[in-house]
């Protein structure tokens, strides 16, 4: 943490690295890196490491296709599980352009701008994720099958759980890397785990869910498994989620909690509930960026349906748990980990601030179980990819929190992924419609 170019020189000599691997995240949430040999170093430090964007999605439709990798220092790390054979230490990156000005498009760059319209109203925001994944098998080439590495259920315990030595092998991996890690378990479904790890700001988060999954994906590979973040893989079971704990903060304190009131929930919370509320359908555009993303969003599988908050209801997008005091948060339920998880901060704060600064009303918590009851008269998460598009296309608030770049490749660019999918014929339709 925190480190000054001195010391990234002498720690790099002391670990005789011999490469620098330098990362970003394009539009679409791929993690995406480029190496450079370690007599590179103070190039890289000196911010002059340029490469060509015009291949990087999101990236590609600009004038000027040569970019700047601009090193975070307080994201160096040596990469521990490398360290004594190809002595590697990464780096996460900022994207800058030519003239020395931050690239508009970089999804980094849109969440440090949430982050600062945040500080400027006086909040510092900390975000705990909770990613879900599947662990699916190999085939003699490896390549994943559909076929999940067990039967076990929630919670089960070894030999029904053949996951608990992957799970343990990327929790120590993570401890090495410095993350604070947390509860890790068998998800519901056959074959899912949940590994979860310590809340922290806004771009640490984001930055943390990336190095996540590709340490999950590099593990599993170790394991001759597969893994994988997809929203659902398997009909009619449980998909996998990644549910985003916020908190807010003003002066160190939570701007969250208020004693006086009876639910201890403050105005502010409700109203930035309602700010979520309020920009849900295009929110669900970044969150739940997949045309598969809409087929965990269903009734009956404790994925969200309901554009609605509640205590302890798993139909509703936000959920209230109990802990008050410096704890208190809400829970977003819908994003889930194929979200770029930059963007999907960036809209959910942009959201939520918009709520308090208009004051906006977020209702009444909802006791009821919205998979069961019908009630129009609460919206519901759109139904699929286009839809979610259509909304967001229409949201002036998330456009801007965006930006005109991003916003504008974006949906072009999931236009075209469900157009591609809309011309699919499918097993299910070949199986219902044939003896027609
Ligand atoms: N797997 C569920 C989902 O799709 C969430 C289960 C849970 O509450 O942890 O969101
Ligand atoms: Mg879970
Ligand atoms: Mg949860």
């Amino acid at each position: 943490m925190g480190y000054t170019k001195e010391q990234i020189i002498h720690e790099v000599k002391e670990n005789k690295i011999e490469f620098l691997i330098l990362e970003f995240t394009d539009m679409l949430g791929d993690t995406k890196n480029v190496e450079l040999p370690v007599e590179e170093l103070e190039m890289v430090l000196e911010n002059e490491a340029m490469f060509d964007s015009s291949s990087i999605s999101g990236f590609s439709d600009i004038q000027e296709s040569d970019m700047y990798l601009y090193p975070d220092l307080d994201t160096f790390l040596l990469l521990p599980s490398l360290v004594d054979e190809d002595r590697s230490a990464r780096f996460i990156c900022d994207i800058y352009k030519p003239d020395g000005t931050p690239f508009e498009g970089d999804p980094r760059f849109i969440l440090k701008r949430a982050m600062q319209e945040a500080e400027d109203m006086g909040y510092s925001v900390n975000v705990g994720p909770e990613p879900e994944f599947f662990l699916f098998k190999l085939d003699s080439a490896g390549y994943p099958i559909r076929e999940m590495n067990d039967r076990g259920g929630y919670f089960d315990a070894s030999p029904k759980d053949k996951g608990d030595k992957v799970r343990r092998d990327i929790v120590r991996t993570l401890k090495k890397y410095g993350f604070e890690m947390e509860a890790s378990h068998h998800e519901v479904a056959m074959g899912q785990h949940e590994i979860n790890f310590r809340f922290d700001s806004m771009v640490k988060t984001a930055d943390n869910i990336q190095t996540f999954k590709n340490v999950v994906k590099d593990i599993a590979t170790n394991h001759d498994y597969h893994a994988t973040f997809m929203p659902k893989p398997i009909s009619g079971e449980n998909g996998s989620g990644m549910h985003c704990h916020l908190s807010l903060f003003q002066n160190g304190d939570s701007a969250f909690y208020d004693e006086d009131a009876s639910d201890g929930i403050s105005k502010t919370m409700k109203q930035f509930i309602a700010g979520i509320l309020h920009h849900a359908s295009g929110i669900a555009a970044i969150t739940n960026p997949n045309v598969n993303s809409y087929k965990r969003l269903v009734p009956g599988y404790e994925a969200p349906v309901s554009v609605a908050w509640s205590h302890s209801n798993r139909s509703c997008m936000v959920r209230v748990p109990t802990t008050r005091g410096k704890g208190t948060r809400f829970e977003v339920r819908n994003p889930d980990p194929t979200a770029n998880p930059y963007l999907t901060l960036a809209v959910l704060i942009q959201a939520g601030l918009d709520g308090i600064k208009k004051e906006m009303d977020a209702g009444e918590a909802e006791s009821r179980n919205l998979y069961e009851v019908e009630d129009e008269s609460v919206p519901t998460l759109p139904t699929n990819l286009k839809e979610a598009l259509g909304a967001l296309n229409k949201d002036d608030l998330l456009l801007s929190a965006l930006g005109e770049h991003t916003s504008g490749a974006y949906i072009e660019e999931k236009q075209k992924e469900w157009t591609e999918y809309s011309l699919q014929v499918s097993k299910w339709e070949i199986e219902k419609y044939m003896n027609k």
